[in-house]
């Protein structure tokens, strides 16, 4: 369930009707419900209820200040990949307590930052990860809480971008030759090994991979165990996929993956992290656009939007499918149309949909992506030189800019010339 509801025929985020929105920004722009990203947030958080745990958010899925302070002040931590991310959670204030920091590529510099800022755990990637935070940690003399992350090679069944799991992927160690690697870790200084880290992908629609990785986990816990190595938290990852074509299957519900992660580990006396991002971000966002023209084509009708591959590039990156529908709710048995639905930039790739079945709009109508608060904004570029999508969060009857749209001139402005020109 979402917070974005037709009331009297409109489109409406929480109290607030979208035309009202679109007239103050201007489109096309990324709209965030504040109820819906605290209601994912707490479908985890109250799932994982009895068990010690943490629901770090992947913050990558969707980074901007207001939203990780929405989620911060309902008790989430965070999950970063990077030094900025980092910084990110911290200046939204996140303590360094409840940071976990996770990626393949951990420089010097970022991993220096993190341990002098305060960190939960590092999640290591592999043995030359290991020696540099070593070094690094005991430079500052410091001692880090660290995980291994392990690769389950389990095949998590998502679009082959956005899997992580399989021994073709960089993420991780592979799980068997884990016991040598933690053997590895534990005698070098600077680390403190103190569980293990498992994410093996990400919009995944069934619980069987998690469940496959879940019992590895399990087995690999007792093992290190018996090795003499006090694993007392286990990282579980995110990953869980969300609706983004209502008439599919439904996805698991977060509650069915805490009941999961309760049946296989709940037994080990152990705390819990879970880094998820796509569920509690993606269906609390909306991208808003305007039709520009209804284009006949020879064989088809195009809806050309003032939204475009540079604003939300799923669709041409991961081929995704994102619900597209008219802010002014078409009335009962208005005339159906269908449309491929693309945007102004010059590549073919530019197309959020093909043949899309929807209700007829017109050039001037407003319409709305579901689905698009994670990995929308985060991945936009000013791509044709159209400036950065602005966002905005709703609250209750509120809405506020919490990024705003530069202006041309501060577009342009930011490139430099040479003296010497
Ligand atoms: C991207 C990522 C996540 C979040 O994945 P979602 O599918 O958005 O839940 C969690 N952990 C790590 C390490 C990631 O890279």
């Amino acid at each position: 369930m979402d917070h974005f509801l037709y009331r009297d025929g409109v489109l409406h985020a929480e109290d607030v009707p979208l035309p009202e929105i679109a007239a103050a920004v201007g489109t096309p722009f990324y709209l965030y419900s504040t109820a819906t990203l605290t209601r994912h947030f707490r479908l985890f958080d109250e799932g994982l209820a009895g068990l010690d745990h943490l629901v770090c958010y992947a913050m990558k899925a969707n980074s901007n200040q207001a939203v990780l302070k929405v989620l911060a002040e309902a008790g989430a931590g965070m999950d970063v990949v990077s030094g900025g991310e980092y910084l990110r959670a911290k200046a939204a204030g996140v303590p360094g307590e409840k940071i976990v920091f996770s990626g393949v590529g951990k420089t010097r510099e970022e991993m220096a930052l993190a341990i002098q800022g305060g960190i939960r755990q590092f999640n290591l990637e592999s043995e030359p990860e290991m020696l540099l935070l070593s070094e690094v940690a005991t430079s500052l003399g410091a001692t880090v809480p660290v995980t291994i992350r392990v690769n389950p090679d389990v095949d998590a069944k998502t679009h082959a971008k956005i899997a992580t799991g399989k021994s073709e992927n960089k993420f991780g160690i592979p799980i068997s030759r884990a016991r040598e690697v933690y053997a590895q870790a534990a005698a070098l200084p600077g680390l403190e090994v103190i569980g293990i880290d498992c994410h093996i992908g990400s919009q995944l629609t069934d619980l069987t991979p998690f469940a496959e990785a879940f019992d590895l986990v399990v087995s690999l816990t007792e093992a290190l165990r018996a090795d003499g190595h006090d694993i007392r938290r286990l990282d579980l990852g995110g990953g869980l996929g969300i609706p983004y074509e209502r008439s599919n299957e439904a996805p698991p519900l977060p509650i069915e993956f805490c009941n999961l992660i309760k049946e296989k580990v709940g037994h080990l006396d152990v705390e819990v992290e879970i880094e998820p991002g796509r569920l509690i971000a993606g269906n609390a966002g909306l991208l808003v656009s305007k039709v520009i023209f209804v284009k006949e084509g020879e064989d088809r009708q195009f809806l050309i939007l003032d939204a475009a591959m540079n604003d939300l590039i799923r669709p041409a990156m991961y081929d995704s499918y994102h619900e597209v529908i008219p802010v002014i709710e078409p009335a009962p048995g208005a005339e159906p149309a269908t449309y491929d639905i693309v945007g102004p930039v010059c590549e073919s790739g530019d197309t959020f949909a093909k043949r899309r079945a929807m209700a007829k709009v017109g050039a001037g109508d407003l319409v709305a992506f579901r689905s698009a608060g994670a990995y929308g904004a985060v991945m936009s570029s000013e791509y044709n030189s159209r400036p950065m999508v602005p966002e905005v969060l709703v609250h209750e009857h509120q809405f506020a800019v919490i990024r705003p749209r530069p202006t041309f001139d501060e577009m342009i402005n930011r490139d430099i010339i040479p003296e010497w020109m």
